[in-house]
Protein backbone atom coordinates (compact mmCIF):
# COMPACT_ATOMS: atom_id res chain seq x y z
CA UNK A 1 0.00 0.00 0.00
CA UNK A 2 1.14 3.35 -0.50
CA UNK A 3 0.12 6.49 0.39
CA UNK A 4 -1.38 7.26 -3.22
CA UNK A 5 -3.75 4.82 -2.68
CA UNK A 6 -6.11 6.98 -0.53
CA UNK A 7 -6.47 9.60 -2.75
CA UNK A 8 -5.50 12.47 -1.19
CA UNK A 9 -4.94 16.17 -1.90
CA UNK A 10 -2.03 16.28 -4.11
CA UNK A 11 -0.18 18.81 -1.75
CA UNK A 12 -1.16 16.69 1.28
CA UNK A 13 0.74 14.15 -0.84
CA UNK A 14 3.82 16.60 -1.86
CA UNK A 15 4.12 16.96 2.23
CA UNK A 16 4.60 13.61 2.61
CA UNK A 17 6.86 12.84 -0.04
CA UNK A 18 9.23 16.13 1.67
CA UNK A 19 9.00 14.17 4.64
CA UNK A 20 10.40 11.42 3.49
CA UNK A 21 7.55 8.49 4.14
CA UNK A 22 7.43 5.50 1.56
CA UNK A 23 4.80 4.09 2.67
CA UNK A 24 1.99 4.02 5.13
CA UNK A 25 2.28 2.80 8.75
CA UNK A 26 0.16 -0.17 9.87
CA UNK A 27 -2.38 2.03 11.87
CA UNK A 28 -2.39 4.73 8.96
CA UNK A 29 -3.44 2.23 6.44
CA UNK A 30 -5.94 0.67 8.46
CA UNK A 31 -7.47 4.12 10.15
CA UNK A 32 -7.16 6.35 6.73
CA UNK A 33 -9.43 4.93 4.57
CA UNK A 34 -11.68 4.32 7.17
CA UNK A 35 -11.79 7.82 8.43
CA UNK A 36 -12.11 9.61 4.91
CA UNK A 37 -14.75 7.24 4.21
CA UNK A 38 -16.29 9.14 6.68
CA UNK A 39 -16.94 6.28 9.64
CA UNK A 40 -16.51 6.77 13.12
CA UNK A 41 -13.32 5.05 14.51
CA UNK A 42 -11.79 3.50 17.63
CA UNK A 43 -7.93 2.96 17.42
CA UNK A 44 -6.20 1.30 19.79
CA UNK A 45 -2.66 2.35 18.99
CA UNK A 46 0.77 3.50 20.96
CA UNK A 47 2.79 6.62 20.19
CA UNK A 48 5.60 6.33 17.90
CA UNK A 49 3.04 4.16 15.38
CA UNK A 50 2.55 7.07 12.97
CA UNK A 51 -1.23 7.54 14.76
CA UNK A 52 -0.99 11.21 14.72
CA UNK A 53 -0.91 11.42 10.46
CA UNK A 54 -3.76 8.78 10.57
CA UNK A 55 -5.79 12.03 11.75
CA UNK A 56 -4.50 14.96 10.71
CA UNK A 57 -3.85 13.80 6.95
CA UNK A 58 -7.86 12.85 6.90
CA UNK A 59 -8.83 16.19 8.72
CA UNK A 60 -6.81 18.03 5.81
CA UNK A 61 -8.30 16.35 3.10
CA UNK A 62 -11.17 16.88 4.65
CA UNK A 63 -10.32 20.79 4.91
CA UNK A 64 -8.88 20.56 1.31
CA UNK A 65 -12.10 20.06 0.19
CA UNK A 66 -13.72 22.00 1.63
CA UNK A 67 -16.67 19.65 2.62
CA UNK A 68 -17.81 22.06 5.57
CA UNK A 69 -18.99 25.45 5.42
CA UNK A 70 -17.04 28.52 5.05
CA UNK A 71 -14.24 29.40 7.50
CA UNK A 72 -15.89 31.22 10.44
CA UNK A 73 -14.28 33.39 12.37
CA UNK A 74 -13.79 31.85 15.84
CA UNK A 75 -15.76 28.78 14.35
CA UNK A 76 -13.65 26.06 13.81
CA UNK A 77 -14.67 23.25 11.25
CA UNK A 78 -12.14 20.61 13.37
CA UNK A 79 -11.17 20.05 16.64
CA UNK A 80 -8.52 17.81 18.11
CA UNK A 81 -8.11 17.29 21.65
CA UNK A 82 -4.98 16.80 23.69
CA UNK A 83 -4.43 15.43 27.15
CA UNK A 84 -1.33 17.48 27.43
CA UNK A 85 -0.17 21.15 25.86
CA UNK A 86 3.38 18.88 24.60
CA UNK A 87 1.01 16.41 22.66
CA UNK A 88 -0.83 19.86 21.63
CA UNK A 89 2.08 20.71 20.48
CA UNK A 90 3.25 17.98 18.88
CA UNK A 91 -0.09 17.70 16.43
CA UNK A 92 -0.09 21.05 15.62
CA UNK A 93 3.73 20.58 14.42
CA UNK A 94 2.26 17.58 12.57
CA UNK A 95 -0.59 19.99 11.16
CA UNK A 96 1.92 22.55 9.67
CA UNK A 97 4.13 19.77 8.21
CA UNK A 98 1.57 17.71 6.44
CA UNK A 99 -0.51 20.91 5.72
CA UNK A 100 2.34 22.73 4.26
CA UNK A 101 1.32 23.44 0.83
CA UNK A 102 -2.32 23.49 1.50
CA UNK A 103 -4.29 27.19 2.97
CA UNK A 104 -5.94 26.80 5.82
CA UNK A 105 -5.96 27.82 9.44
CA UNK A 106 -4.91 26.04 12.86
CA UNK A 107 -4.61 27.25 16.41
CA UNK A 108 -3.56 25.55 19.40
CA UNK A 109 -5.49 26.32 23.08
CA UNK A 110 -3.69 24.89 25.76
CA UNK A 111 -3.16 25.93 29.31
CA UNK A 112 -0.09 27.54 30.92
CA UNK A 113 -0.26 30.32 28.24
CA UNK A 114 -1.45 33.92 28.33
CA UNK A 115 -5.49 34.26 27.09
CA UNK A 116 -4.43 37.22 24.43
CA UNK A 117 -2.76 35.39 22.13
CA UNK A 118 -5.09 32.96 21.60
CA UNK A 119 -8.35 35.20 21.67
CA UNK A 120 -6.46 36.84 19.08
CA UNK A 121 -6.06 33.83 16.70
CA UNK A 122 -10.06 33.24 17.61
CA UNK A 123 -10.76 36.55 16.43
CA UNK A 124 -9.91 35.46 12.81
CA UNK A 125 -10.89 32.56 10.40
CA UNK A 126 -9.72 29.47 11.62
CA UNK A 127 -10.56 25.94 10.54
CA UNK A 128 -8.54 23.75 13.05
CA UNK A 129 -8.79 23.66 16.83
CA UNK A 130 -5.81 21.76 18.81
CA UNK A 131 -6.50 21.84 22.57
CA UNK A 132 -6.07 20.50 25.48
CA UNK A 133 -9.71 20.08 27.76
CA UNK A 134 -9.28 22.39 30.28
CA UNK A 135 -8.32 26.04 28.80
CA UNK A 136 -10.75 24.97 25.86
CA UNK A 137 -13.35 24.82 28.45
CA UNK A 138 -12.26 27.70 29.49
CA UNK A 139 -12.53 29.50 26.28
CA UNK A 140 -16.40 28.31 25.76
CA UNK A 141 -17.28 29.50 29.13
CA UNK A 142 -16.30 32.78 28.21
CA UNK A 143 -17.83 32.32 24.51
CA UNK A 144 -14.91 32.74 22.78
CA UNK A 145 -15.44 30.27 20.62
CA UNK A 146 -18.10 28.50 19.14
CA UNK A 147 -17.92 24.61 18.32
CA UNK A 148 -21.59 24.26 16.24
CA UNK A 149 -19.43 24.01 13.01
CA UNK A 150 -17.10 21.37 14.06
CA UNK A 151 -17.81 18.26 12.08
CA UNK A 152 -14.65 16.39 12.98
CA UNK A 153 -13.49 15.58 16.13
CA UNK A 154 -10.59 13.57 17.11
CA UNK A 155 -9.82 12.43 21.25
CA UNK A 156 -5.76 11.84 21.14
CA UNK A 157 -4.68 9.41 23.85
CA UNK A 158 -8.30 9.70 24.83
CA UNK A 159 -7.17 6.87 27.80
CA UNK A 160 -4.78 9.89 29.40
CA UNK A 161 -7.36 12.52 29.32
CA UNK A 162 -9.90 9.84 31.32
CA UNK A 163 -6.68 9.45 33.71
CA UNK A 164 -6.13 12.75 34.38
CA UNK A 165 -9.88 13.39 35.28
CA UNK A 166 -11.55 14.99 32.05
CA UNK A 167 -14.23 12.40 31.68
CA UNK A 168 -17.01 15.59 32.03
CA UNK A 169 -14.70 18.34 29.93
CA UNK A 170 -14.83 16.05 26.83
CA UNK A 171 -18.27 15.16 26.91
CA UNK A 172 -19.09 18.73 28.04
CA UNK A 173 -17.28 19.70 24.43
CA UNK A 174 -18.56 16.92 22.24
CA UNK A 175 -22.16 17.97 23.74
CA UNK A 176 -21.18 20.94 22.06
CA UNK A 177 -19.97 20.26 18.51
CA UNK A 178 -22.35 20.15 15.33
CA UNK A 179 -24.93 16.90 15.98
CA UNK A 180 -23.42 15.24 12.23
CA UNK A 181 -19.84 14.85 13.59
CA UNK A 182 -17.61 12.26 12.99
CA UNK A 183 -15.60 11.46 15.84
CA UNK A 184 -12.08 9.54 15.97
CA UNK A 185 -10.62 8.06 19.14
CA UNK A 186 -7.35 6.74 19.55
CA UNK A 187 -6.35 5.48 22.68
CA UNK A 188 -3.40 3.04 23.69
CA UNK A 189 -5.35 1.27 26.76
CA UNK A 190 -9.09 0.31 27.35
CA UNK A 191 -11.67 0.02 30.14
CA UNK A 192 -15.32 0.21 31.23
CA UNK A 193 -14.79 3.81 31.95
CA UNK A 194 -13.57 4.57 28.24
CA UNK A 195 -16.44 2.19 26.50
CA UNK A 196 -19.05 4.10 28.45
CA UNK A 197 -17.57 7.04 27.10
CA UNK A 198 -16.96 5.99 23.54
CA UNK A 199 -20.66 4.88 23.30
CA UNK A 200 -21.83 7.93 24.18
CA UNK A 201 -19.48 10.27 21.36
CA UNK A 202 -19.27 7.61 18.67
CA UNK A 203 -21.45 6.47 16.20
CA UNK A 204 -21.07 2.47 15.00
CA UNK A 205 -17.10 2.61 15.01
CA UNK A 206 -15.35 1.14 13.10
CA UNK A 207 -12.36 -0.76 15.42
CA UNK A 208 -8.54 -0.83 14.70
CA UNK A 209 -6.01 -2.77 16.75
CA UNK A 210 -2.53 -2.04 16.67
CA UNK A 211 -0.90 -4.83 18.82
CA UNK A 212 1.25 -2.93 21.23
CA UNK A 213 3.40 -6.18 22.35
CA UNK A 214 4.51 -5.79 18.63
CA UNK A 215 4.66 -2.09 18.11
CA UNK A 216 7.95 -1.58 20.24
CA UNK A 217 10.16 -5.05 18.78
CA UNK A 218 12.48 -1.72 17.18
CA UNK A 219 13.61 -0.84 20.86
CA UNK A 220 16.23 -2.56 22.54
CA UNK A 221 15.00 -3.65 26.35
CA UNK A 222 17.28 -4.21 29.31
CA UNK A 223 17.77 -4.02 33.22
CA UNK A 224 20.04 -3.37 35.72
CA UNK A 225 19.66 -3.91 39.28
CA UNK A 226 20.97 -1.05 41.86
CA UNK A 227 21.35 -1.41 45.55
CA UNK A 228 19.97 2.17 46.05
CA UNK A 229 20.21 5.87 44.87
CA UNK A 230 24.26 6.23 44.87
CA UNK A 231 24.07 2.88 42.85
CA UNK A 232 21.78 4.41 40.10
CA UNK A 233 24.13 7.44 40.08
CA UNK A 234 26.81 5.51 39.03
CA UNK A 235 24.95 3.19 36.83
CA UNK A 236 24.05 6.01 35.02
CA UNK A 237 27.07 7.50 34.79
CA UNK A 238 28.29 4.91 33.01
CA UNK A 239 25.85 4.55 30.88
CA UNK A 240 26.40 7.91 29.52
CA UNK A 241 29.70 7.10 28.65
CA UNK A 242 28.68 5.60 25.50
CA UNK A 243 29.33 7.16 22.48
CA UNK A 244 25.95 5.51 20.78
CA UNK A 245 23.72 7.55 23.21
CA UNK A 246 23.11 10.61 21.26
CA UNK A 247 20.24 12.10 22.93
CA UNK A 248 18.43 10.62 25.92
CA UNK A 249 15.62 10.91 28.00
CA UNK A 250 16.13 9.91 31.96
CA UNK A 251 12.70 9.37 33.37
CA UNK A 252 12.45 10.30 37.09
CA UNK A 253 9.74 9.57 39.67
CA UNK A 254 9.38 13.03 41.03
CA UNK A 255 9.49 16.27 39.87
CA UNK A 256 12.03 17.09 42.59
CA UNK A 257 13.74 14.01 41.31
CA UNK A 258 14.07 15.28 38.27
CA UNK A 259 15.03 18.50 38.85
CA UNK A 260 18.05 17.59 41.08
CA UNK A 261 19.36 15.03 38.59
CA UNK A 262 19.44 17.44 36.14
CA UNK A 263 21.26 19.85 38.34
CA UNK A 264 24.07 16.92 39.21
CA UNK A 265 24.47 16.28 35.22
CA UNK A 266 24.69 19.39 34.40
CA UNK A 267 27.41 19.83 37.50
CA UNK A 268 29.25 17.11 35.60
CA UNK A 269 29.49 18.91 32.29
CA UNK A 270 26.86 17.26 30.25
CA UNK A 271 24.28 19.46 28.51
CA UNK A 272 21.33 18.38 30.59
CA UNK A 273 17.93 20.00 31.44
CA UNK A 274 14.68 19.07 33.48
CA UNK A 275 11.16 18.71 32.01
CA UNK A 276 7.83 18.69 34.54
CA UNK A 277 4.74 20.01 35.13
CA UNK A 278 5.52 22.99 37.76
CA UNK A 279 7.58 24.54 35.06
CA UNK A 280 5.94 27.57 33.13
CA UNK A 281 4.82 26.66 29.92
CA UNK A 282 7.46 28.92 27.96
CA UNK A 283 10.53 27.14 30.31
CA UNK A 284 8.89 23.59 28.91
CA UNK A 285 8.79 25.06 25.36
CA UNK A 286 12.26 26.29 25.35
CA UNK A 287 13.83 23.59 26.73
CA UNK A 288 11.96 20.96 24.04
CA UNK A 289 13.29 23.30 21.35
CA UNK A 290 16.55 22.96 22.59
CA UNK A 291 16.00 19.12 22.83
CA UNK A 292 15.28 19.02 18.94
CA UNK A 293 17.94 21.56 18.16
CA UNK A 294 20.11 18.67 19.78
CA UNK A 295 21.80 21.66 21.86
CA UNK A 296 20.77 19.21 24.94
CA UNK A 297 22.08 15.82 25.49
CA UNK A 298 19.63 14.37 28.12
CA UNK A 299 16.38 15.34 29.29
CA UNK A 300 15.12 14.57 32.87
CA UNK A 301 11.21 14.09 32.87
CA UNK A 302 7.90 13.46 34.31
CA UNK A 303 5.85 11.06 33.09
CA UNK A 304 3.30 13.84 32.00
CA UNK A 305 5.55 16.10 30.88
CA UNK A 306 7.65 14.16 28.58
CA UNK A 307 4.05 12.47 27.04
CA UNK A 308 3.87 13.62 23.15
CA UNK A 309 7.99 14.33 23.04
CA UNK A 310 8.70 13.34 19.44
CA UNK A 311 12.17 13.98 18.69
CA UNK A 312 13.45 11.07 16.35
CA UNK A 313 17.38 11.87 17.39
CA UNK A 314 15.96 9.99 21.19
CA UNK A 315 18.18 7.20 21.10
CA UNK A 316 17.83 5.87 24.44
CA UNK A 317 14.92 6.19 27.68
CA UNK A 318 16.58 5.50 31.02
CA UNK A 319 13.83 4.95 33.64
CA UNK A 320 16.03 6.50 36.49
CA UNK A 321 13.16 5.10 38.51
CA UNK A 322 11.03 2.48 37.13
CA UNK A 323 7.56 3.74 36.39
CA UNK A 324 4.72 2.47 38.87
CA UNK A 325 1.76 1.78 36.23
CA UNK A 326 2.85 -0.46 32.81
CA UNK A 327 1.18 1.82 30.91
CA UNK A 328 3.85 4.62 31.65
CA UNK A 329 6.64 1.78 30.66
CA UNK A 330 5.08 1.36 27.21
CA UNK A 331 4.76 5.48 26.87
CA UNK A 332 8.06 5.95 28.42
CA UNK A 333 10.04 3.86 25.54
CA UNK A 334 7.70 4.60 22.73
CA UNK A 335 10.36 8.27 23.14
CA UNK A 336 12.85 6.34 21.48
CA UNK A 337 12.56 3.72 18.36
CA UNK A 338 10.41 6.40 16.12
CA UNK A 339 8.60 4.86 13.26
CA UNK A 340 10.42 1.94 13.40
CA UNK A 341 14.03 3.51 13.78
CA UNK A 342 16.06 1.41 16.36
CA UNK A 343 16.47 2.56 19.93
CA UNK A 344 17.40 1.76 23.79
CA UNK A 345 15.79 1.52 26.75
CA UNK A 346 17.05 0.63 29.74
CA UNK A 347 15.35 0.83 33.28
CA UNK A 348 17.09 1.27 37.12
CA UNK A 349 15.14 -1.26 39.38
CA UNK A 350 15.78 -1.59 43.26
CA UNK A 351 15.38 -4.53 45.10
CA UNK A 352 12.27 -3.87 45.82
CA UNK A 353 11.10 -2.91 42.41
CA UNK A 354 9.80 -6.53 41.73
CA UNK A 355 6.64 -5.77 41.84
CA UNK A 356 6.80 -2.95 39.12
CA UNK A 357 9.18 -5.23 36.54
CA UNK A 358 6.41 -8.37 37.11
CA UNK A 359 3.82 -5.90 36.32
CA UNK A 360 5.52 -4.34 33.34
CA UNK A 361 6.27 -7.66 32.01
CA UNK A 362 3.15 -9.02 32.73
CA UNK A 363 1.46 -6.12 30.75
CA UNK A 364 3.97 -5.92 27.38
CA UNK A 365 4.06 -9.69 27.47
CA UNK A 366 7.91 -9.64 27.24
CA UNK A 367 10.96 -10.44 30.14
CA UNK A 368 12.84 -7.59 30.11
CA UNK A 369 16.56 -8.87 29.85
CA UNK A 370 18.98 -8.33 33.32
CA UNK A 371 21.93 -6.92 32.77
CA UNK A 372 25.08 -6.96 34.85
CA UNK A 373 28.14 -3.98 34.12
CA UNK A 374 31.65 -5.31 35.60
CA UNK A 375 32.41 -3.43 38.58
CA UNK A 376 28.50 -1.98 38.55
CA UNK A 377 27.35 -5.58 39.98
CA UNK A 378 24.40 -5.16 42.38
CA UNK A 379 24.65 -6.54 46.14
CA UNK A 380 21.37 -6.97 46.45
CA UNK A 381 18.59 -9.04 44.59
CA UNK A 382 15.70 -8.28 43.62
CA UNK A 383 12.69 -9.08 46.11
CA UNK A 384 9.27 -8.93 46.55
CA UNK A 385 9.06 -5.91 49.64
CA UNK A 386 7.80 -7.40 52.62
CA UNK A 387 4.50 -6.19 54.61
CA UNK A 388 4.94 -3.95 57.46
CA UNK A 389 1.79 -4.81 58.97
CA UNK A 390 1.66 -8.49 58.69
CA UNK A 391 -0.46 -9.23 61.56
CA UNK A 392 -2.54 -6.37 61.69
CA UNK A 393 -5.64 -5.47 59.43
CA UNK A 394 -5.28 -5.70 55.93
CA UNK A 395 -2.63 -3.22 54.76
CA UNK A 396 -3.77 -0.59 52.20
CA UNK A 397 -3.37 -2.29 48.91
CA UNK A 398 -2.51 1.31 46.38
CA UNK A 399 -4.10 0.91 43.12
CA UNK A 400 -1.52 -1.08 40.67
CA UNK A 401 -2.81 0.36 37.26
CA UNK A 402 -4.66 3.29 35.92
CA UNK A 403 -8.28 1.39 35.77
CA UNK A 404 -8.14 0.91 39.28
CA UNK A 405 -6.86 3.65 40.13
CA UNK A 406 -9.62 6.01 38.48
CA UNK A 407 -11.95 3.20 40.72
CA UNK A 408 -10.17 4.40 43.97
CA UNK A 409 -10.17 8.07 43.43
CA UNK A 410 -14.30 7.74 42.49
CA UNK A 411 -16.51 9.64 44.49
CA UNK A 412 -14.77 12.31 45.35
CA UNK A 413 -11.38 10.76 45.56
CA UNK A 414 -12.29 9.09 48.69
CA UNK A 415 -9.91 5.68 49.46
CA UNK A 416 -11.25 2.81 51.51
CA UNK A 417 -11.60 3.94 55.30
CA UNK A 418 -11.42 7.48 53.73
CA UNK A 419 -7.94 6.74 54.09
CA UNK A 420 -5.38 7.88 51.44
CA UNK A 421 -1.99 6.73 51.42
CA UNK A 422 0.52 8.84 52.19
CA UNK A 423 1.53 8.26 48.40
CA UNK A 424 -1.26 8.83 46.96
CA UNK A 425 -1.57 12.29 47.02
CA UNK A 426 1.74 12.29 45.16
CA UNK A 427 0.21 9.86 42.49
CA UNK A 428 -2.46 12.26 42.02
CA UNK A 429 -0.40 15.03 41.75
CA UNK A 430 1.29 13.70 39.02
CA UNK A 431 -1.31 12.63 37.06
CA UNK A 432 -2.69 15.86 37.27
CA UNK A 433 0.46 17.60 36.09
CA UNK A 434 -0.94 18.95 33.14
CA UNK A 435 -3.19 21.43 31.60
P1 LIG B 1 3.30 9.32 16.07
O1 LIG B 1 3.00 7.91 16.47
O2 LIG B 1 2.18 9.94 15.35
O3 LIG B 1 3.75 10.14 17.24
O4 LIG B 1 4.50 9.30 14.99
C1 LIG B 1 5.76 8.81 15.28
C2 LIG B 1 6.79 9.24 14.27
O5 LIG B 1 6.58 8.55 13.05
C3 LIG B 1 6.79 10.71 13.91
O6 LIG B 1 8.13 11.16 14.03
C4 LIG B 1 6.38 10.77 12.47
O7 LIG B 1 7.05 11.79 11.80
C5 LIG B 1 6.79 9.41 11.94
N1 LIG B 1 5.96 8.87 10.86
C6 LIG B 1 4.64 8.99 10.75
N2 LIG B 1 4.20 8.33 9.65
C7 LIG B 1 5.29 7.79 9.06
C8 LIG B 1 5.48 6.99 7.87
N3 LIG B 1 4.47 6.61 7.11
N4 LIG B 1 6.74 6.62 7.57
C9 LIG B 1 7.78 7.01 8.36
N5 LIG B 1 7.65 7.76 9.47
C10 LIG B 1 6.42 8.14 9.83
Amino acid sequence: MSFENFDLHPSILKAIQRCGYTKPTSVQSQAIPKVLAGFDVIASANTGTGKTASFVLPALQLISKRRFVRRKYGKPSVLILTPTRELANQVSQAIRTYGKFLRFSSISLVGGVPYGPQLKSLSRPVDIVVATPGRLIDLMNRRNIDLSEVKFMVLDEADRMLDMGFVDEVTKIADMTAAERQTVLFTATWDNTLAALAQRLLNEPQRIQIDTKNTQQNIEQRLHVADDLEHKNRLLDYLLEDELLTQAIIFSATKVGADRLAKELRAQGHAAAALHGDMKQGARNRTLTNLRRGKLRLLVATDVAARGIDVSTISHVINFDIPRFAEDYVHRIGRTGRAGSEGTAISFALPDDLIHLERIERYTGQKIPQQVISGLEPTRRLRRPKSKKRNSRRAYSAPNNRKSYRAATKNGGRYRNNQPPAHAHKRRQRLSDST
